[in-house]
C-alpha cells in the first residue's frame, strides 16, 4: 500500500496514483493547488480515508516529540494520522512525501517513508522553542500556534513570544 501527500498527486502519472491511500482533507487542497489536476484526479480510483480521533492524537503526539507540530498544517497532521491509522492496524505501507516535517514525523514513528522529488530525510531532526526575550528554551508544548511562520508560543517565564530552533546535537 501507498500513502501519497499532495505533491505526488501532482506529480506522478495516473497509473502510479491508482489505488492509493490519500485523506479526503487532500481533495480541497489540490482544488486550490491546480483545479484542472484535482478533476482528472477525482475521475481515478483513490481510497480516500478520514482518520481515526486515535491517529489523530498519535500524530499530533509524534509531531510535538519532534517539535514538527507548529508547521504542519491539517491536511499534513490528517496525512501521518492515517499513516498512523495503518500502523496500528499493522499494516505494510509506505509514505510518499515531498515535506521534511512530514518526513520527519514519520521516520520518528519508523514509518517506511520516501520523497518524490527531494532527497528526503538521512537523520530525524528536533526542534525546541526558543524565547526571544530572556532565551529559555524548552520543549514544544502540546497546542502551538501552528503556521509556515511566526512565533509557536508564549514563554512561561517572561511572557515573551518563543521561536523554533532546531536542537543541537
Ligand atoms: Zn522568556
Amino acid at each position: 500500500m501507498q500513502v501519497l501527500d499532495t505533491s505526488a498527486l501532482l506529480a506522478w502519472p495516473i497509473e502510479k496514483i491508482r489505488d492509493s491511500i490519500c485523506s479526503s482533507t487532500q481533495i480541497a487542497e489540490l482544488e486550490k493547488v491546480d483545479l484542472n489536476r484535482s478533476l482528472l484526479i477525482e475521475t481515478i480510483e483513490i481510497n480516500w480515508k478520514v482518520p481515526s480521533s486515535k491517529g489523530l492524537d498519535s500524530a499530533k503526539k509524534a509531531a510535538q516529540e519532534s517539535g514538527d507540530l507548529a508547521r504542519l498544517s491539517d491536511v499534513d497532521l490528517d496525512i501521518l494520522a492515517i499513516c498512523f491509522d495503518l500502523q496500528e492496524n499493522q499494516s505494510d505501507f509506505e509514505l510518499f512525501s515531498d515535506d521534511y516535517r512530514v518526513q520527519n514525523v514519520a521516520a520518528l514513528a519508523k514509518m517506511k517513508v520516501k520523497s518524490i522529488n527531494t532527497k528526503g530525510v538521512s537523520a530525524i531532526w528536533y526542534w525546541e522553542a526558543r524565547c526571544t526575550g530572556c532565551r529559555a528554551i524548552t520543549k514544544l508544548n502540546d497546542n502551538p500556534r501552528r503556521g509556515r511562520k511566526g512565533s509557536v508560543m508564549d514563554c512561561d517565564i517572561c511572557g515573551s513570544e518563543m521561536v523554533l530552533k532546531k536542537k543541537r546535537g
